[in-house]
């Protein structure tokens, strides 16, 4: 039977949103072929299996290694090759983050194969499944099909809905153990710095700040208001090299893409490098003091005011809500 591969992705033991994302879109390139899942780790991947199918997988399949506990580009493409050949998919699905972005290229290369690359939507005609992704920063989309072979896919966070999780939903879970060799580098643990809250690369709300919020102290006034909308905060590069935050939240052409429901920009002028992180969110909201403020040209909504006013009136009405 014709299958589509979707190689799932974890973070803290945590199955990430966009795995899911990432079979409701392999549905979506076809509704009839087998839908197999990956989970890669080194050990008690079974409830993770499953929960690939209860975000509708036809099966999952469990790679374990001991070197596979954290992620290496060299371990995991090993690991994804020996499950390609196993399997011979017609498609391979998984997310356009930092490590879909890594590994794809290099085992399409690896397979003298296709890489559709930050892809945010799907439809299909007659004869062609048709994949839009943006392109100039976001001012354009392409549409592009597949006419040759099987092809590597990545897709942007929070495009692609998800599916409904359906614990009714049956699948066989297998494991497969592999032969990880000569890794040149093997990642015995990771120490992530204290959480911040809600990953900014899937938060349905991001409060993000720049040069106009001034300090580090004025970012406090973005983090409550992240807080209450049950957000997260990001960044312009202005703010993160004025050191009033961490580079972690930039937002941009060389920082983050994002694609939030909500995209409140804060004291940010609306520079192309930063559009091009978060033009494509659902709804733009401009705060800035500026009325000549670029920002203001994609915003959705714009208030022309001191963010010092105006993020504690907005914040004592959302608490309202
Ligand atoms: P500014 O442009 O200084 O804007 C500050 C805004 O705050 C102004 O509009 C002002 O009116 C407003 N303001 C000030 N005080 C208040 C107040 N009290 N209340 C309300 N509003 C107020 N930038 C990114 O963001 N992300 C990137 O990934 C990125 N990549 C880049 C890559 C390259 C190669 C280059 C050259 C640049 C890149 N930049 C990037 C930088 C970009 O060009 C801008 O310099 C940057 O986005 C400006 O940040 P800002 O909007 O916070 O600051």
């Amino acid at each position: 039977m014709s299958k589509i591969l979707v190689i799932s992705e974890t973070r803290d033991g945590e199955l990430r949103n966009v795995s899911f994302e990432a079979i409701a879109a392999a549905k979506q390139i076809s509704a009839d072929k087998e839908i197999v899942g990956i989970v890669i780790g080194d050990d008690n991947l079974d409830a993770l299996a499953n929960e690939l199918i209860y975000y509708g997988a036809d099966r999952a399949v469990t790679i374990t290694h001991e070197n596979l506990k954290n992620y290496t580009s060299e371990g995991y493409g090993q690991a994804i090759l020996a499950v390609v050949k196993e399997e011979s998919p017609d498609g391979i699905v998984m997310g356009h983050t930092s490590i879909g972005k890594d590994l794809t290229p290099k085992l399409a290369s690896k397979l003298e194969t296709g890489l559709v690359s930050d892809v945010v939507g799907i439809e299909t005609d007659e004869e062609n499944v048709i994949f839009s992704r943006p392109i100039y920063s976001g001012k354009a989309f392409e549409k592009k099909i597949i006419t040759d072979g099987i092809s590597f896919i990545t897709i942007r966070s929070n495009n692609i809905p998800a599916l409904e999780r359906d614990e009714s939903r049956t699948g066989k879970v297998e494991t497969k153990e592999v032969d990880i060799a000569d890794l040149r580098i093997i990642v015995k643990d990771v120490i992530r710095k204290a959480s911040e809250g809600v990953d900014l690369s899937e938060a349905n709300v991001i409060v993000a700040g720049g040069r106009g919020v001034k300090s580090a102290d004025g970012f406090k006034l973005l983090y409550e208001l992240a807080d209450t909308l049950g957000g997260a905060v990001g960044a312009s590069r202005g703010a993160c090299d004025a050191a009033y935050c961490d580079y972690s939240l930039q937002i941009g052409q060389t920082g983050k893409v994002v694609t939030p429901d909500l995209y409140i920009a804060v004291g940010i002028s609306g520079a192309i490098q930063h559009l091009a992180g978060m033009s494509n969110s659902k709804v733009i909201v401009a705060i800035n003091k500026d009325p000549e403020a670029n920002i203001f040209n994609i915003a959705d909504y714009g208030i022309v005011g001191d963010l010092f006013e105006v993020i504690p009136m907005l914040e004592e009405e959302f608490k309202k809500i």
